[in-house]
């Protein structure tokens, strides 16, 4: 057989090579605004009922990486609770919305999990939507850069802090007395938990916790079956990256650096969130899927 032959789909061409020009929004964003549009699997991601019957909170699934993994978990037969800011409304609304034009079910609850009683307000809100929880995905995640270190201020470093850590720790606190054997629990790390940006010190500090975190709560809970993991993404084009995710002029050559040479799509990261909700993980257990295109991580 030649190679021509053995050829399906080469993962370098699969997505465009795209220049996105630089321009800017104030965080949170909206997935609306972003040129070019991301592509979160609408019109590809084929489910084959590997989630059939579970139920899913997802945080930050209005837009996203977060909701490539809502529309890929509702196409694999799960009802999800998509959590998101106030200001992110008709993002939520559009994942949503899709969802539901496709028989699926979707619960969108806004607020900010920086406040600790909203986070026991979600989890008890989405425990009486779903009638259950067996999915948490925390995936909220805020990304501010910072060229000077001197100039950290405490704002700054309390709501990264705040929403990557603090919420995590919270909502799972929350989660877990409604979680039973067979539940699983998925992090977002990035591949800033291994090769940390200077410009990014805080953002990559909560990363390397999160990695942390994913490993010795998983060893807690693995003799219970609840299994906990990670998925941690290389550059992926999201809004993340035009909310001062990192400086305006780097948003065109961003993810050059990868094996692939391009920037990762949100579709690209949704298949291993599903497979490590699915059982078929069953023997994977506080690891860490490193998402990134081709960027050596340890
Ligand atoms: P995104 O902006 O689409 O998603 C982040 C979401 O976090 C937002 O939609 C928002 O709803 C939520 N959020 C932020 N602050 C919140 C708060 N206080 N309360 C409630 N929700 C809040 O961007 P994304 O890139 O899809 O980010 C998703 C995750 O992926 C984040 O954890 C991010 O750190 C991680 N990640 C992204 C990349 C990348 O290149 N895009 C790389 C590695 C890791
Ligand atoms: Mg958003």
């Amino acid at each position: 057989m030649s190679p021509d032959q053995l050829t399906f789909d080469n993962p370098v061409e699969r997505h465009a090579h795209i220049k996105p020009q630089a321009q800017h929004q104030e965080p949170p964003g909206l997935d609306r605004d972003l040129e070019p549009k991301p592509d979160r699997g609408e019109e590809t991601y084929r489910g084959t009922g590997r989630l059939q019957g579970r139920k899913a909170l997802i945080t930050g699934g209005d837009s996203g990486i977060g909701s490539a993994v809502a529309i890929a978990f509702a196409r694999e037969g799960a009802d999800v609770v998509l959590n998101y800011l106030e200001s992110e409304r008709e993002d939520a609304e559009r994942v949503g919305g899709l969802i539901e034009h496709e028989g699926g079910k979707a619960i969108l609850i806004a607020g900010d999990i920086r406040q600790r009683e909203f986070c026991r307000e979600l989890v008890a809100k989405a425990v009486d939507a779903l009638g259950g929880l067996d999915i948490l995905v925390n995936n909220a995640g805020h990304q501010v850069y910072q060229e000077d270190f001197a100039e950290f201020d405490e704002e700054h470093l309390d709501r990264t802090l705040k929403t990557n850590l603090y919420a995590m720790f919270w909502i799972t606190k929350d989660a877990l007395p409604h979680m039973g054997p067979g539940s699983t629990i998925i992090n977002t790390s990035s591949v800033q938990a291994y090769k940390p940006s200077p410009i990014l010190i805080d953002y990559a500090t909560t990363k390397f916790g999160i990695n942390g975190f994913t490993k010795g709560l998983a060893m807690q809970l693995a003799p219970q079956g609840i299994r906990v993991n990670a998925v941690a993404p290389g550059p992926v084009w999201t809004v993340l990256q035009v909310t001062e995710g990192q400086p305006p002029e780097k948003v065109e050559s961003f993810g050059e650096n990868t094996a692939l040479g391009r920037m990762g799509q949100p579709v690209e990261m949704a298949p291993a969130y599903v497979f490590l909700a699915s059982p078929e993980s069953s023997y994977v257990v506080g690891e860490t899927i490193n998402v990134n295109g081709g960027l050596p991580v340890p």
